[in-house]
């Protein structure tokens, strides 16, 4: 029996982790931690059906009313506030965490030496320097939930030299939901629009992104950090179908793809079950309805945020993780309302101008980066708000 912790357990990526779970075999999985930030009756219905050991609550009040709660229902769970607790008594912790938050669950897991299934992709962006030296850590492994990285991920077990035999890693992108549009055009969009993505069912921030294609310039990034490709081997294809996940390309001249419904349960189980393949199906082809695959090159005069995502890449170091805390601020600031979608990439860029190029070294850096980012994005906000 597999013990599975999800981190953001009422997230988007969690809800999904504990269908697999259901779905899968009595026995197969248990569910020995369950984490949120602050929302309590999801978690608290999740903990009555899953009965977890742990129940993580990272805000003060809301914990306070999940540990009343439970203490009348399910006096054995323990409630906690701490997240670094999941790993010590999970074999494969899920991090669903949305944002820079979940860089704690990130480092957690990987000294714990347990397997990381990573669908958090900031705390990997922002802190790729300092993360890297602990996958090397003895029974510490990251499995990326990511369909994209996933893929890839599938695609390089053909290959028995990847780094002799790897030319490119193609990842593709839907182009969301206004792919195909001017920037003219895209002025005066809505945020309701910006949340209308035509393949995907995901969280609004990770919509949002797919929006202006920041999702796809972030995941670029997450592929040098997970596959150690340098930014002239990762390549961006928008494919609208979002049935080939991403490809690799070998010298040879063979391209391998994974193909599937989009149906992020299918990544999920093979998180948990790498490096075996689940045996519960999500997202098989049905091949008598899909009859055809398209695929064209990224518009990356309209959508900026793409090459904003390569430059901070390249730069290395804290950029990455600057490029990530200001784009969470632009991104916030449009669902609030407060600025338009057309504004998102004018702030990431006006915020990059400040980056200090420090190298980071520990943790407390990426802190201090993701911190000092993200006053100069709020700063940048307000003026473009005024303006
Ligand atoms: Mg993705």
């Amino acid at each position: 029996m597999k013990r599975v912790a999800i981190a953001g357990s009422t997230g988007s990526i969690g809800k999904q982790t504990l269908e697999v779970i259901s779905a899968s075999k009595l026995g197969d999985y248990e569910v020995v931690a369950i984490s949120a930030n602050a929302s309590v009756a999801e978690i608290i219905a999740q903990a009555r059906i899953f009965k977890p050991k742990l129940v993580v609550i990272t805000d003060e009040s809301a914990r306070i009313n999940v540990a009343r709660e439970l203490l009348i229902t399910d006096p054995k769970i323990e409630v906690s506030g701490d997240s670094a607790q999941m790993s010590d008594i999970a074999d494969v912790v899920v991090n669903g965490v949305v944002g820079f938050a979940g860089l704690s669950v990130t480092i957690a897991t990987l000294k714990a030496g347990k397997r990381l299934a990573l669908a958090n992709k900031e705390s990997l962006i922002a802190a790729g320097p300092v993360v890297a030296p602990l996958r090397k850590i003895a029974g510490a492994e990251i499995v990326p939930v990511d369909s994209e990285h996933c893929a890839i991920h599938q695609c390089l077990r053909s290959s028995d030299n990847s780094s002799r035999e790897v030319a490119k890693l193609l990842l593709t992108a839907s182009g969301g939901p206004f792919r195909g549009r001017t920037r003219k055009s895209l002025e005066n969009v809505t945020i309701k629009d910006a949340l209308k993505h035509p393949t995907w069912s995901m969280g609004p921030k990770i919509t949002v992104d797919s929006s202006t294609l920041m999702n796809k310039g972030l995941e670029v990034i997450e592929a040098h950090e997970l596959f150690g490709l340098d930014y002239a081997s990762i390549d961006v294809v928008v494919h609208p179908q979002s049935i080939v996940h991403s490809m690799v390309e070998f010298r040879d001249g063979a391209t391998i793809a994974q193909l599937s419904l989009p149906d992020m349960r299918l990544p999920i189980a093979y998180a948990l079950e790498y490096p075996q393949r689940s045996t519960v199906g999500f997202g098989a082809i049905d091949w008598t309805k899909l009859s055809r695959l398209d695929f064209e090159l990224p518009d990356r005069d309209t959508f900026r945020c793409l090459d904003l995502a390569y430059a901070a890449g390249r730069v290395g170091g804290t950029a990455p993780a600057w490029l990530s805390a200001a784009n969470e601020i632009a991104v916030e600031a449009f669902l609030a309302g407060a600025v338009q979608w057309s504004q998102i990439p004018t702030i990431i860029e006006a915020t990059m101008q400040h980056h200090d190029g420090l190298m980071p070294i520990e943790v407390e850096d990426i802190l201090e980066a993701d911190k000092v980012a993200r006053r100069w994005a709020r700063d940048i906000v307000r003026k473009e708000v005024v303006s």
